[in-house]
């Protein structure tokens, strides 16, 4: 972001209680976290629950900052400091709701496009697929991390510049309206869903009910020069289409499916599909990269991943759509579709002391991803036994137990040698898994990480595979540190 401390108290509505040495000057960034406060920086002061931003607006001054924006009057002694660094402290009734009205005035300065990703599964990874592919020939900012919520949005979009050709932004959502709310400011001109599935079924009810909540991204898209990008296999991609109404706002729409062609369903302007897949040994999809109607010509170009798992080909096919759609040339997709890597916790394979593999992918889970992450799991070679480490997934409401063992027995179907349940929810993992004729004696079920830990001591032979996934507050990461330690 470039704005001056008028521009700011402008946008927010808040009142300047001391004036910058030069009021022209820009503030070139935006923190609210005061360690990360850089030169020319402004500093905005959250109320937290554990600590609370106003007790280190000097500690932001200090390091740099050329502003602060506060909900309450600093001390005499931190206004002196201002004065003395020539920097600007902008009071404001809420300092969040003035992280949105930054983003919502620094949007109207960006020039380039704005996509916007959504859906149940593979936001922050088909994120970084689009990042890395609009990446080989344009330039690109995209949400850091997972960074997905009220204030990691707007982030993303204070991080571009006006020149930046493509603003990638990663769009979580916890129930209706959500997505609405984020899009006011963001007014994304192409949407991505990557597909509608189970995870936070607890707060909408019902799969129908979350579909319509996605659409709400493809909504706010602009009229003619809008552009969907829908999932064409998860049976969702029509509803999409036609609750945001996207044939009569001539906004074309792009179906993709790493599965093979996908239909009518959406009437799709173009589509993009996946070939002829197939996994190498360590689990990574190589594929034909099939397209028509982005392109004079049809596509049909050969990809590998890096990624691991067939999950992932839908993943790379929608990002391949918007690299189309920028223009790139499909070899310049597909070489960066082969080079993007996937995030830290996110299916990390290490190799551990001992001779074993470690799959951690404890990053978080839900339905799907566990489904998908224990598919991928077995379709790893590896020389000894497989073990799965699953703990409980949150944010299922009624479905919770359902859903549990709607993995465990998915579980069963599976090549897997061992089934470690952590938790009480997943020892409903265990019951499905039972049910669905996997052998008693596969199953183990522990209360806690000591627990798993002190029992893979046992069973595990130089080797073996094993994979960690739970959601994420049940800390099953330390499995895998424990392992590699
Ligand atoms: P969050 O809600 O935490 O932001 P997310 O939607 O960003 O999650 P990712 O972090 O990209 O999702 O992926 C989480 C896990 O979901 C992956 O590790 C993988 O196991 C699984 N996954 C990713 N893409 C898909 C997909 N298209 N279908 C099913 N599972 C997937
Ligand atoms: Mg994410």
């Amino acid at each position: 972001m470039r704005l001056n401390a008028k521009q700011v108290a402008a946008c927010t509505g808040g009142t300047i209680l001391v004036e910058p040495l030069d009021a022209r000057s820009l503030m070139t960034g935006v923190t609210w976290d005061s360690r990360e406060v850089q030169d020319g920086w402004l500093y905005v002061a959250l109320p937290g629950e554990r600590v609370d931003g106003h007790d280190f607006v000097a500690a932001a001054l200090r390091a740099g900052a050329a502003g602060a924006l506060v909900m309450q009057a600093p001390d005499a002694p931190t206004q002196l400091l201002a004065r003395e660094m020539g920097a600007a402290v902008i009071e404001v009734a809420a300092t969040a709701a003035a992280i949105t009205d930054l983003a919502r005035e620094w949007r109207s300065h960006l020039h380039g496009r704005v996509i916007g990703v959504t859906g149940s599964t593979g936001k922050t990874t088909t994120k970084n697929l689009v990042r890395d592919v609009a990446a080989a020939g344009r330039s690109v900012v995209a949400t850091a991390g997972n960074q997905n919520n009220e204030l990691g949005v707007p982030r993303t979009l204070l991080a571009a510049d006006p020149e930046t050709e493509v603003v990638v932004v990663e769009m979580g959502m916890r129930g209706a309206g959500q997505l609405a709310e984020l899009c006011d400011f963001v007014r994304p001109d192409w949407g991505l869903v990557t597909n509608v599935g189970e995870s936070h079924i607890e707060l909408l009810g019902s799969r129908d009910a979350i579909a319509a909540a996605k659409a709400e991204l493809l909504e706010a898209l602009p009229a003619g020069t809008g552009r969907a990008f829908v999932n064409g296999a998860d049976g969702y991609a029509g509803v999409l289409a036609e609750r945001a109404r996207l044939a009569e706002r001539g906004i074309p729409c792009v179906a993709f499916d790493g599965a093979g062609r996908p239909g009518d369903a959406a009437a799709p302007a173009a589509r993009v599909w996946a070939e002829d897949v197939s996994l190498d040994a360590e689990g990574r999809p190589r594929f034909t990269l099939r397209a028509e109607g982005l392109t004079q010509a049809p596509v049909a170009e050969p990809c590998a991943l890096s990624l691991r798992g067939l999950h992932n080909v839908s993943n790379a096919c929608a990002a391949a759509a918007v690299g189309l759609a920028l223009g790139l040339a499909p070899a310049q997709v597909a070489g960066a579709l082969a080079s993007s890597l996937p995030e830290a916790g996110r299916q990390e394979v290490i190799a551990a002391r001992g001779g074993f593999t470690i799959v951690n992918d404890a990053y978080n889970a839900n339905p799907d991803s566990m489904r998908a992450s224990l598919a991928t799991f077995c379709s790893l070679s590896v020389p000894g036994r497989r073990y799965a480490v699953l703990g409980d997934m949150g944010e299922l409401g009624d479905f919770a137990a359902e859903c549990h063992r709607g993995v465990g027995r998915a579980a069963a179907a599976l090549p897997l040698d061992g089934l470690i349940c952590v938790g009480e929810l997943a020892s409903l993992i265990a019951e499905g898994a039972e049910g669905a004729g996997m052998a008693p004696e596969k199953i183990t079920r522990a209360a806690g990480v000591a627990d798993v830990l002190g029992e893979l001591d046992v069973l595990l032979e130089p080797g073996d595979a094993v994979l960690v996934k739970a959601s994420h507050f049940m800390g099953l990461e330390r499995v895998a540190e424990g392992l590699v330690s």
